[in-house]
């Protein structure tokens, strides 16, 4: 198996069922290859549904197409901006992919722009920004950078720029000041979700060159495809599922991915998904979910889930919240699909609430085991 061909930073040569999309960005880029500065280009779509593929291969084809015939007028610099946590970053990160320098920390933000544009002067070029998952940065930062950079050109003597910004946020375009909607969407692209079909096709393509011919089960393929397609056709979900299902087959010695090696992979994948959301909780969000999994799982009241609570984090050295507050975390975890919470009607001793897992237990404790070294000891 050919794992690489798998993963999801892969830019595959042929992308289906994106032809109105790859047509659409390449007909707005053209521009650049009469050295003219492109409109600004919103993306937008759920997430694995091709957005930064499909952007990183049309920059790709056209980047070879202008080196080809000479045309050096363009360059391409991108960002995943999930990856950039501060306008400082984001703002360097550009300097630097123009040759420019920027120390790790000290200059004002109004320093690092002026060197961008000095940078992309220098350049004399037009300099396509790509702000992939932008909605990361904006979330954190607001949307004042965006405003900025889509209006540098006012200030730009020579070289120019066009800004394309991506996002897996459908609705992060109402949250934007009209300014900056207006300035980044003068072209806008939707990416809708892949129904089974597409994603069937997606499949069969990239597996055809992750896997020897007759490795893949009859079937294989339409059911990961059924599966990814009942969670909003995301070909991310589709390749991993494929991908893993190709590990477990490996592991268990099978020279043939079959369903149940899907079923298996769904499942380690879903397990995946829940340890990497519980890791990254807030701590007494943690001490709390691991209160109801040490205690198998459920509790007919949160009385007793907050004297339980209160024990696990004294032994941990912890000061408690208060019950109030575990109150409140038990709901932020209910949204966050960790526990089922119902109000139950107990006559006269009143209402309330009993909390369960909605996930394995053994999932929440394997995943906390770091936080709770002390105890299980
Ligand atoms: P998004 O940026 O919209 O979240 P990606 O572009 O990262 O989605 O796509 C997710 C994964 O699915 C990547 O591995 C990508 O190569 C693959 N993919 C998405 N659409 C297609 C397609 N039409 N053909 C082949 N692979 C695709
Ligand atoms: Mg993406």
């Amino acid at each position: 198996m050919n794992r690489e061909v798998l993963r999801s930073d892969y830019i595959p040569e042929y992308l289906p069922h994106r032809e109105e999309q790859i047509r659409k960005l390449t007909e707005v880029l053209s521009p650049l290859l009469k050295g003219e500065r492109p409109s600004n280009v919103f993306i937008y779509g759920l997430t694995g549904t091709g957005k930064t593929a499909v952007v990183k291969y049309v920059l790709k084809r056209i980047d070879e197409y202008a080196r080809r015939v000479g045309n050096n007028k363009f360059l391409p610099v991108y960002i995943n901006c999930r990856h950039e946590s501060t306008t400082y970053r984001v703002l360097s990160t550009l300097v630097e992919s123009l040759g420019g320098k920027v120390p790790f920390t000290g200059l004002s933000t109004a320093e690092v722009f002026r060197r961008l544009k000095t940078r992309i002067n220098m350049t004399g070029r037009i300099v396509v920004i790509v702000l992939d998952e932008v909605d990361a940065m904006v979330k954190r930062v607001g949307d004042e950078i965006l405003y900025r950079l889509t209006r540098v050109n006012e200030e730009l003597d020579k070289g120019k720029v066009s800004v394309i910004g991506i996002t897996n946020d459908v609705r992060f375009r109402e949250g934007l000041d009209p300014r900056v909607r207006s300035s980044l969407s003068e072209e806008e692209i939707l990416f809708p979700p892949y129904d089974a079909l597409q994603l069937s096709d997606i499949l069969k393509d990239r597996a055809s060159k992750a896997f020897k011919s007759g490795v893949i089960a009859e079937g294989v393929i339409d059911y990961c495809a059924s599966i990814a397609a009942k969670e909003h056709g995301d070909a991310r979900r589709a390749l991993d599922l494929l991908r893993v299902a190709g590990e477990v087959a490996e592991r268990s010695g099978d020279g043939v991915v079959r369903i149940e090696h899907v079923k298996v992979a769904r499942e380690e994948l879903e397990n995946d998904m829940v340890s990497a959301v519980v890791r990254t909780l807030p701590q007494h969000s943690k001490m709390v979910l691991l209160s109801i999994a040490l205690a198998g799982g459920r509790f007919s009241s949160t009385g007793d889930l907050y004297i339980k609570y209160r024990e696990i984090t004294r032994s941990l050295g912890l000061e408690p919240v208060t019950q109030r507050r575990v109150s409140d975390i038990v709901s932020e975890l209910e949204m966050a699909g960790l526990v089922i919470a119902k109000v139950v009607n107990r006559g006269r001793y009143g209402k309330t609430k009993e909390v369960e897992l909605a996930v394995d237990r053994n999932i929440i404790v394997k995943s906390l085991k770091d936080d709770v070294k002390v105890i299980t000891k």
